[in-house]
């Protein structure tokens, strides 16, 4: 952001400049400049700032203060320009996986049929989500800005879009994944297992009967799974996955 003062002549504010990819987060009226100047407070940390013009930490990947690369932790001073820079894209998925928040359901559904380990909490309770995200080491997606301004959270998202094939794109554009179709169950997140037809043929339809199999069943709930149920939804969103990779391709140097 070259040819700018490092430096505001306002001595009583300090100066939040974000990212183009990041002015969304900005109130309507300030997407435009993409920036946000907040009064001077000698005892607020820069991430502190950072959260209180509604940027969660979660969606920063580096920040300048007055120029110099800094840590959340540091203090500005009067007049501080404070720059604010994306996460790089993509990011590792913590071992434990994903973990949806209440709204997301159909994401968590097409992130499993993608093979993706996605617990979906209907919990309502934002504390005990966090739990739920550090006690298994999985990443919180959410909607929710002020759920991952939350100090405890080590690994969270916030998701774009609204639609969910808007969302399923935005993930897989933003963490490392590798998809395995039909390894998990749609339903609860359990493994699959195969399973031979003999055992589940009195639970099939005759057409299904007929044409299929192989069929994989549920380890955790039962439900019984074949390609055909699912082949077109399965090659639709694996499709979906690999454009996502390759769009951000260029940026980063990692081709889909
Ligand atoms: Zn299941």
């Amino acid at each position: 952001m070259g040819g700018l003062p490092a430096r505001t002549s306002d001595q009583r504010t300090v100066l939040l400049r974000l990212d183009p990819d990041l002015r969304w987060l900005l109130p309507p009226r300030l997407r435009d400049a993409g920036q946000r100047e907040l009064g001077f407070d000698p005892d607020a940390t820069v991430g502190h700032l950072v959260q209180a013009a509604g940027v969660p930490l979660t969606e920063v990947g580096g920040l300048l203060l007055d120029g110099t690369p800094a840590r959340p932790d540091a203090r500005t001073q009067p007049g501080s320009v404070v720059e604010v820079r994306p996460v790089l894209r993509p990011q590792p998925v913590p071992p434990g996986g994903f973990l949806l928040d209440v709204g997301l359901g159909a994401l968590a559904r097409r992130l499993r049929l993608l093979g993706l380990d996605a617990a979906w909490s209907n919990a309502a309770d934002d504390p005990d989500l966090v739990a739920h995200a550090v006690a298994e080491d999985r990443v919180l997606l959410t909607q929710d800005r002020r759920l991952l301004m939350r100090r405890a959270l080590p690994h969270g998202a916030l998701v774009r879009g609204s639609r969910p094939d808007d969302q399923l794109t935005d993930v897989l554009d933003r963490f490392v994944t590798s998809p395995a179709p039909l390894t998990r169950c749609t339903a609860c997140n359990g493994g699959l297992a195969p399973v031979p037809k003999a055992e589940v043929a009195d639970r099939l339809e005759p057409g299904t009967r007929r044409s299929f199999d192989e069929f994989s069943r549920c380890t955790r709930c039962g439900r019984v799974y074949w390609r055909g149920a699912h082949a077109q939804r399965i090659d639709a969103l694996v499709v979906q996955a690999g454009v996502a990779r390759s769009r951000r391709g260029p940026r980063d140097g990692i081709g889909g």
